[in-house]
């Protein structure tokens, strides 16, 4: 399949896919597209970092409550009446509101898997599907879920996720990182998000969250397999721990705004540390939509503000952050998606994700507008 006459960086291409990867990227010439993306620009595929698919089914549930009372009298609440037919629902909106906004990865964190991954695989995104422990983490005993757990295809793969430091034990956070390490696996958890979580953190256990993970040998077992959202409120030793581990940190302003969270992501401190820095728009529980390109400006926007210097995360940085590095280059997989943009700073500071026009995953159209 070809796409012909899209601008990547400003210049007019043809790109020719082939076998779901990017075979050839050549300067726009006579050729009889499959696409004409005539007028529209060419981005690798937005990756949503930290994710609940299903919350879809609770967007506006307990708007305006802070993070403990939304989880304890809205949220959690009502995950005990779900069922495997509303995750599945849940999760292909979901899947098809992502893609629609340019999204052709997520990696998320829930349960109910096989009904996930079944939704998954229908709408043709790709994710990574994290089991989500409290507790002791008893269920990664279960032979059944650690076959599942081991399994992947082109579109799904898995992770274990246990919720957070202030809801799993110390023993269902070891259980955790030992069954990552045995299906060699990422971790994905919550870490760090409210001041409340720090706190508590100190008083149960005398040290903070970070270090709490490095006391149970976790840093060292899983090192840069884990990936850790929010990261709002970490001392200087912390962003030095997870930056010597080379640990992913996804910044979700939206949702860390609307909850009241905190909104000083260290990125820079941790990217000079040699973490990795990812973005997610978290559920649309908490931040209503599944908008990367949205979160993207928000970040973007935060770091210049409470820094108070403009010229800190440039577009450039902010879509590479957003993308992961992903580039438009042969050998590269056909994920990625057109947009009315004429530039990077286009994208990032005027584009919502509604006006994103095509998205492939693997050389396949997933969404269209043209
Ligand atoms: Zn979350």
């Amino acid at each position: 399949m070809t796409l012909g006459n899209a601008l990547l960086d400003g210049q007019a291409v043809d790109i020719t896919l082939r076998d779901g990867l990017i075979a050839d990227v050549a300067p726009h010439g006579p050729c009889a597209p499959d696409i004409d993306a005539h007028g529209l620009s060419v981005y690798p595929g937005l990756r949503n970092m930290h994710c609940h698919a299903p919350m879809v089914l609770f967007r506006g549930l307990g708007d305006d409550q802070p993070l403990d009372r939304w989880l304890n009298d809205y949220i959690w609440p009502a995950e005990r009446e779900l069922t495997d037919r509303r995750v599945y629902e849940g999760t292909l909106q979901a899947c098809r509101e992502m893609l629609a906004g340019g999204i052709t990865f997520f990696n998320d964190m829930y349960f109910r898997l096989p009904a996930m991954a079944r939704a998954v695989e229908e709408s043709g995104i790709r994710a990574r599907l994290g089991l989500n422990v409290f507790g002791d983490a008893d269920e990664l005993d279960d032979p059944a879920i650690r076959a599942l757990l081991g399994q992947s295809s082109a579109n799904v793969a898995y992770s274990i996720a246990p919720h957070s430091v202030y809801t799993v034990s110390e023993r269902g956070l070891l259980r955790s990182a030992e069954a990552c390490r045995d299906l060699g696996l990422p971790m994905h958890i919550h870490m760090s998000e409210t001041l409340k979580e720090v706190d508590d953190c100190l008083r149960l256990h005398g040290c903070r969250p970070w270090e709490l993970l490095e006391r149970i040998g976790i840093l060292d077992m899983l090192g840069s397999n884990i990936i850790a959202a929010h990261c709002l409120h970490l001392s200087d030793r912390e962003v030095e721990l997870i930056g010597r581990h080379g640990i992913t940190c996804v910044h979700c302003p939206n949702s860390n705004l609307k909850l009241g969270s905190g909104y000083r992501f260290p990125l820079l401190e941790l990217l000079q540390a040699g973490a990795k820095v990812a973005l997610g728009t978290d559920g649309a529980a908490s931040s209503n939509n599944l908008d990367l390109l949205e979160a993207m400006k928000t970040s973007a926007l935060l770091q210049k503000g409470w820094r108070g210097d403009p010229t800190v995360v440039p577009a450039g940085q902010a879509l590479a952050i957003a993308t992961q590095d992903h580039t438009i280059a042969p050998g590269q997989p056909a994920d990625l998606f057109l947009a009315p943009a004429r530039s990077t700073s286009d994208l990032v500071y005027a584009t919502h994700g509604e006006s994103v026009a095509l998205t492939l995953v693997g050389g396949r159209v997933v969404h269209s507008r043209l």
